[in-house]
This record gives C-alpha cells, structure tokens and sequence, in this order.
C-alpha cells in the first residue's frame, strides 16, 4: 500500500485540517466537548439557526464561551510549519474546517475557511420570518441582511459593525437595520458559502499532495475533498491519533498528533526530500 517514492518537492500542496489540528493549542474538538458550563451541551443542538431563532441569548453565550477558549489559544508548532512551508517557497492552500484564526494568526496568506470564522459577525437571516413578510425585503447596507427600512439608522457604516465583538452580554443588533448579530460561522444545517467551497475544489484539483490533519471527515462536503485529491492521482497522507476510513487507501497515514507530525515533514518537503513513513 505504501508508496515508497512518495513525492518530494511538489509543485502545490494542500493542508486541510479539523479539529485536531488545534487540540493542541488548548481548542477542544467538538468530540472532546467543551468545559465548564457547557460541558453537557450537544454542539449540533445549539449551534444551529433553529436553536437561535428559539434562544438567541443562550446560542450566543455558548459561542462566547468558544471564543474565549479561541482567544486563549495560541498557534501551535504545527500552524508554524504549514505557514513556514509557505514561507519556504512551496505552493500551499490551507483548507480549515476550523473557525479560530490559527492558521492565520501563525502566518499562512492563503486560507480557505470552509466553515467561516467565529470572530467575525454577521446579520441573523431569519428565512422563515423573511417568508412572512408582506414585502420584498430591502438588503441592509451594513450588514447585508433583511433590513426593515423605518428601523434603519442611515449614518451608521461598517465600521460600527466591524466594532462589535462576540462578548459577554446581550445579542447585539446591527447598528444600521436594528437585525440580530451572529457569528458568521457555518452552523449545523446551514450550506457553505459557494465560493468559498469553489475556492477549495479549486485548490483540490491542482494540488500535487493532501495532508489532512485533524479531521474525522464526518462532516459534508468537506469530508470529501481528500478522498477527491486521492481519486485524481495526487499524493495523500492522513494525521490523526485515531486513524479515519481514508488512512487505508492514502499514501501514507500518521497515528500521531499534529505537533509530533507536522514539523518534520514539512521541514522534509521544503528542502526536497523523500518522505519516508513508520510504515516504510
Ligand atoms: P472533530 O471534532 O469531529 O474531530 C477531530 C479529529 O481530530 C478526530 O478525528 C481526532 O482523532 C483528531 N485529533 C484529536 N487530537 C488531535 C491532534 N492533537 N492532532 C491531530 N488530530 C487530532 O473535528 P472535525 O472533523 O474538524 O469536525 C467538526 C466541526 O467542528 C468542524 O466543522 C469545525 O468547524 C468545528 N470545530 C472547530 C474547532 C476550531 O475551530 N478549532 C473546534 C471544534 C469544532
């Protein structure tokens, strides 16, 4: 199963990471489950547009207490190789399920975040009640969803949006169409951004070598990306503590951590060397 000439020095790489791959920086996988307060709290039960729409003080302190672990953390060793491979000169596209900014925070430029980022917020889109409306809704200059035209403050801008932060506190609102704020995450039932999901099978289908990282690629259609690059001939490698279904057919797979990993096989890629694996 093992390709012993695994490529070495390949034209673009793409790094896709999960969960795992900021364990180690203190974030727990959502199969870790949280700490504290929430530690008995199912992620698909509150970090969804139905959960919000019901109670949206208690979805917003859930996602509060993420942020705070996400602030907390710092990149770890593995972040500073993906980004110092990029330094490097090699090609590399990250593409995180990860919301928490590490990846940028440890210097990769090119960063697809196929599930949005935590610390960024957004307008609540109430589909439902969008529906109800006896009128075409108008689309908030600020915060680019429904605005209802007597609530909406004309002097207020993006900056006033920009300025407003997932904290302790109540639900804010936009500053110009009065519209709750969320985090602009992608939540359980929600679709992905289209172009930012092109972005990825764009990067998919030009890379040369996959290294997942940290995903139980159980969650569409995300799961799918490595098994793409596999099916059209690039090299894949897998790290992961426990091995998923991909570690079987890939080129190589690590049962091991992203920071016991990452470091030295990047450092074996950007100077041009043959990768060898326990299994070789
Ligand atoms: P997951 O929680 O379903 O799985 C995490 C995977 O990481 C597991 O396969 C586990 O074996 C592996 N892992 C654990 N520790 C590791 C380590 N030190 N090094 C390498 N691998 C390790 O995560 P998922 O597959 O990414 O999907 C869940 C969803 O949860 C994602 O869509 C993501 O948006 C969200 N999430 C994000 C964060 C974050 O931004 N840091 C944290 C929790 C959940």
């Amino acid at each position: 199963m093992f390709d012993p000439d695994l490529l070495a020095d390949p034209r673009a790489v793409v790094i896709f990471t999960g969960a795992g791959m900021s364990a180690e920086s203190g974030v727990p996988t959502f199969r870790d489950r949280m700490t504290g307060l929430w530690a008995h709290t199912d992620p698909m039960e509150i970090a969804t547009p139905t959960a919000f729409r019901r109670q949206p003080q208690r979805v917003w302190d859930w996602h509060v207490h993420l942020a705070e672990s996400i602030r907390a953390a710092r990149p770890n060793a593995g972040h500073l190789a993906i980004a110092d491979l990029e330094r490097r000169g090699v090609k590399v596209t990250v593409i995180t399920q990860n919301i928490d900014s590490l990846h940028q925070r440890a210097g990769s430029q090119n960063v697809v975040e196929l599930h949005g980022n935590l610390l960024r917020l957004k307008s609540f889109v109430d589909e439902d009640a969008a529906f109800a409306m006896k009128r075409a809704p108008v689309i908030c200059p600020v915060c680019g969803g429904y605005a209802d035209p007597d609530e909406c403050d004309r002097y207020a801008d993006r900056s006033d949006l920009a300025a407003i932060e997932l904290r302790t506190g109540p639900v804010p609102h936009c500053p110009c169409c009065g519209a709750l704020l969320r985090p602009d995450i992608v939540w359980f039932g929600e679709m992905l951004d289209p172009e930012v999901i092109e972005a990825a099978w764009d990067a998919v289908e030009d890379c040369e070598l996959l290294i997942a990282v940290g995903a139980s690629l159980e969650v569409e259609p995300a799961a799918s990306l490595p098994w793409r690059a596999l099916g059209r001939g690039a090299q894949v490698i897998e790290i992961n503590p426990t091995p998923t279904g991909l570690a079987e057919y890939c080129h190589a797979s690590f049962a091991a951590t992203a920071v016991d990993t990452l470091p030295g096989l990047l450092d074996l890629i950007a100077s041009g060397q043959t990768i060898r694996t326990p299994q070789a």
